[in-house]
């Protein structure tokens, strides 16, 4: 069976070593790009199954690269981000990535966000289709528009329940900030993330035995939220 083909846009070395070794002890081909103009051409000749972009990058900027990379192409990509780059990775994942990861990271972390980013390329159809979400004890019935917690209903506003069933459809992954606005208040929505807070504080007194410590949907400081996968 052919390997998957990991394409690693990196210029600092050791990093980008670190996650080729990753990569390949889990079982995957690593193909390695050091700036932004070989990984975009490595790109085009290896079809990556999956890409791991830095965002500072010496010659192109990492945001340029991803933009290109989804002219042609919807292969998952996962952006490398530094702390200072807050505000870079919530671009990124509205520009298209699947994902991100903050420096420094564990082989652990980076192993688990390529599995959600590749399974969600094969399954985003199924996903999209599929009629119930299930996780400890919280189900959530898409065709029924219902939705309980160990047995027992619980009750949500529209508002509620759009952001759960948004969040649940895309378990496993960040969806920002501007995302969910946009997809749970239109178009025209206000860019203020209050309304959503708000919201979100209630979903959580429902949901959660904790909501201070949440164990179904997760906070993503500055960037977004995140419902636990099955
Ligand atoms: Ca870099």
């Amino acid at each position: 069976m052919n390997k998957p083909t990991i394409l690693i846009i990196e210029d600092e070395k050791n990093i980008g070593n670190y996650m080729e070794t990753i990569v390949t002890s889990n079982g995957y081909k690593a193909v390695c790009a050091a700036n932004g103009v070989s990984g975009l051409s490595m790109c085009t000749s290896h079809r990556p199954d999956l890409i791991l972009l830095d965002l500072g990058l010496p010659d192109i900027d990492g945001m340029e690269v991803l933009e290109r990379i989804r002219g042609f192409s919807a292969v998952p990509v996962i952006v490398i981000s530094a702390r200072t780059q807050e505000k870079e990775k919530v671009e990124a994942l509205d520009a298209g990535a699947d994902d991100y990861i903050t420096k420094p990271f564990g082989s652990e972390e980076l192993m688990a966000r390529i599995r959600t980013a590749m399974r969600h390329s094969v399954q985003t159809v199924q996903i999209a289709n599929s009629l119930i979400y299930c996780c400890d004890g919280l189900k959530i019935d898409f065709e029924k528009r219902l939705v309980t917690l160990d047995g027992q209903n619980v009750h949500l506003t529209q508002i509620e329940y759009k952001l759960v069933s948004l969040l649940a459809r895309n378990a496993g992954r960040v969806l920002t900030y501007d995302c969910i606005l946009k997809e749970i208040w239109g178009p025209f929505a206000d860019t203020d993330n209050q309304i959503l807070r708000v919201n979100m504080a209630n979903i959580r007194r429902k949901l959660e035995k904790n909501p201070a410590e949440p164990h179904y949907i997760f906070t993503e400081i500055g960037v977004g939220y995140r419902m636990r996968e099955n």
